[in-house]
């Protein structure tokens, strides 16, 4: 980590690499001799349209997002995925959806506004400490589509496998696990994630889109903005896109492939998760959140036995400055989000922080 750079675990708006803020700051004055940064660039521009042409061309090699699906770059955050993909794909007004945390429970109520929904199966019960079981699930026949949030944020879990939903299109919210390891695009009819989380600055929201889907009838009549197919016939630019945002997960793709990939992302991902459970396993004093087959690789919940002894943990946490240990509001508890651009270095010092905790609880 450079100068008084931190360890920030926070769950979103997160770190970025360090290189790409480098060459954010190196072009910020001037953007490859145009005279200009980035920020006051027109979007009609041929510069921009270079950016974002080679932001799409990375991440379509990155991922390896085949032909027949469309590659968008909105706003509106996650959240507005959850009420625009009813509005758009809900033809027949039936959706079934797995109800694995916070995330699912806001789409729930956002698509109820435009279709019967159908909770397929739910770990509410269980406070969601799991992924609930794939086996046997019973999607009906004619809904539109299924529905899941891959990795839960708030909770720490994280799907290993996906429902087999046959001719019925699966649609994701990836938004804190895109691109933390490869992804089989055409097992999808739709993935979206938020930019914030694992990929770059907050204001962009990346949508992966089949073609088929995207020839449905609108459930709704459907102002400009709400309609997914006139932003794919007008390549993310009907508006004026978040154009600073999509720059710099553009450089971020660049990163990814130069760094060897998702393959390898994911290798360095799941050593850098290994390390904190290993510890959480054996650990008397804290506890993981979440069942062992389910647990998230990018956001690590845990707890210490009482709430005060978590906030003496969030205190004295200060004095190597990680920040953003706390759990989410609606939790309590712990978790240290360990995304992409978090070095295998700041997880190793967080465990050492935690074991000298542990000893002067002993
Ligand atoms: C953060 C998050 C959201 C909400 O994202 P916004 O960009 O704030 O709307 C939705 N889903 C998941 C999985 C998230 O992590």
């Amino acid at each position: 980590m450079k100068g008084n750079r931190i360890y920030n675990f926070s769950a979103g708006p997160a770190m970025l690499p360090e290189e790409v803020l480098e060459q954010v700051a190196a072009e910020m004055l001037d953007k490859d001799g145009s005279g200009m940064s980035v920020m006051e660039m027109s979007h009609r521009s041929k510069v921009y349209q270079n950016i974002i042409d080679t932001a799409e061309a990375d991440l379509r090699k990155l991922i390896g997002i085949p032909d027949n699906y469309k590659v968008l770059f909105l706003q509106g955050g996650a959240t507005l995925a959850f009420s625009m993909i009813p509005m758009n794909f809900a033809t027949n007004g039936k959706v079934d959806i797995i109800n694995t945390g916070v995330w699912t429970k806001k789409v729930i109520k956002d698509t109820k506004l435009y279709a019967d929904v159908n909770i397929v199966a739910s770990s509410e019960e269980d406070g969601f400490r799991y992924i609930p079981s794939l086996k046997g699930l019973k999607f009906r026949p004619d809904a539109d589509y299924v529905y899941i949030c891959d990795n839960n944020t708030i909770y720490g879990s994280k799907y290993k496998e996906y429902p087999d939903t046959g001719d019925i299109p699966l649609v994701c919210d990836m938004s804190s696990c895109f691109l933390s390891e490869p992804i089989d695009v055409k097992k999808f009819g739709l993935i979206y994630a938020g930019a914030q989380k694992n990929v770059g600055p907050a204001g962009v929201t990346i949508v992966i889109i089949r073609e088929d889907l995207l020839a449905r009838a609108p459930r709704v009549p459907l102002p400009a903005y709400l309609d997914y197919r006139i932003h794919a016939e007008n390549g993310s630019m009907y508006n004026t896109p978040p154009t600073f945002a999509i720059y710099v997960c553009g450089l971020v793709f660049k990163w990814l492939l130069k760094t060897g990939g998702l393959e390898a992302r994911a290798k360095i991902n799941e050593e850098k998760a290994k390390i904190l459970y290993d510890y959480l396993d054996q650990s008397k004093l804290f506890k993981p959140y979440v069942d062992k087959g389910s647990r998230s690789l990018m956001n690590v919940t845990f707890r210490t036995p009482t709430d005060e002894m978590d906030a003496e943990f969030l205190e004295g946490a200060k004095k190597y400055r990680f920040t953003n240990l706390k759990g989410h509001r609606s939790t309590g508890g712990l978790r240290a989000s360990i995304y992409n651009a978090m070095p295998i270095d700041g997880v190793k010092a967080l465990v050492a922080y935690m074991k000298e905790f542990e000893e002067a609880h002993k």
